[in-house]
């Protein structure tokens, strides 16, 4: 893959490989970390590449191949930590759909976002999931949610959604710039595309977080990408938004910024009972939400 390779966000060729990783150690630690066999996923793959595009901006993996499949979610979902109930961007959403019909979510895994929907404001949101044990949990809930995909919905439904929301969807797709042509056919005109996803220019920007590669993560967000997406798509942004550091990211927003002052000034800084203290402190004050979390929250209007 010596040659440009065309960015699955704006289709430009004008991009430059970054960086090749293997794959053996990336099988290991998922081994170690989730007791999870992801092998499968990389086929016979040796490495996958890191991408970026000079235009829109995007970080993008390839081959597309190694898009995690379902099986992986399904293994994830064991996980009390990965479907979190009661996101911030849950609640941001809440107000940016209210008097938007319908409302489609799409990746709704248990449905939490489309249960706070009815309970908190009595919004009736249908939701779309590709994860069938996720598709059964919640209907234990009493939850009912498709398992169809957005291509198959978009002869059928097209420009019938008010609103389209996609919480943590975006950076696990080989073909974002796919996903966001047919949620563009889906909406009508004035109707609200609603996107949550992490920010690569937050906390993660500092190390390679093994959830934020492949097969999990086939891409990264700038922020100046989000903000580039009217230019590519029949969008106008009406709103951006970072969320506060969530307590479940404390950890790991020290732990990296400490690692890193360690790297490049002062090595105590990555002291043990140092990182301990700063832990306690951000969870205990509040002080948190005055810095800067992972998840980047953003609302379109379709034009
Ligand atoms: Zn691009």
């Amino acid at each position: 893959m010596s040659h440009p390779e065309e960015c699955t966000l704006c289709r430009s060729s004008n991009t430059r490989r970054v960086q090749s990783f293997d794959t053996a150690p990336i099988v290991e630690r998922w081994r170690e970390l989730y007791e999870v066999e992801i092998a499968s996923e990389f086929a016979l793959l040796k490495q996958f590449e890191l991408w970026t595009c000079g235009d829109c901006g995007l970080q993008f993996f390839l081959p597309a191949s190694i898009c995690g499949s379902s099986a992986v979610y399904e293994r994830l979902d064991r996980f009390s930590w990965y479907y979190l109930p009661q996101k911030w961007e849950h609640w941001q959403a809440l107000a940016d759909i209210r008097g938007f019909r319908p409302v489609l979510e799409i990746g709704c895994g248990f449905g939490d976002f489309i249960e706070l929907a009815r309970t908190k404001a009595g919004i009736v949101v249908d939701g779309l999931e590709q994860n069938l044990q996720a598709i059964q949990t919640a209907r234990g809930r009493g939850i009912v949610l498709k398992a169809s995909s957005l291509e198959e919905m978009v002869d059928s439904s097209r420009a019938k959604y008010g609103a389209m929301c996609s919480f943590h969807g975006l950076e696990h797709m080989a073909r974002p710039g796919e996903f966001l042509r047919q949620c563009c056919e889906l909406l009508a005109p004035g109707g609200r595309l609603i996107l949550g996803l992490p920010s690569a220019d937050s906390f993660l920007r500092l190390e390679s977080n093994i959830l934020d590669l492949p097969p999990h993560h086939m891409s990264r967000w700038p922020l100046r990408t989000i903000q580039f997406l009217p230019h590519l798509f029949p969008l106008r942004l009406l709103r951006l938004a970072v969320e506060p550091l969530a307590e479940i990211h404390v950890s790991g927003y020290v732990d990296a910024h400490c690692r890193r002052i360690a790297r490049k000034l002062f090595p105590l800084a990555n002291h043990p009972a140092l990182k301990t203290r700063l832990k306690k402190f951000l969870l205990r004050t509040g002080f948190r939400k005055f810095l800067k979390g992972m998840t980047v929250y953003v609302v379109f209007e379709r034009t």
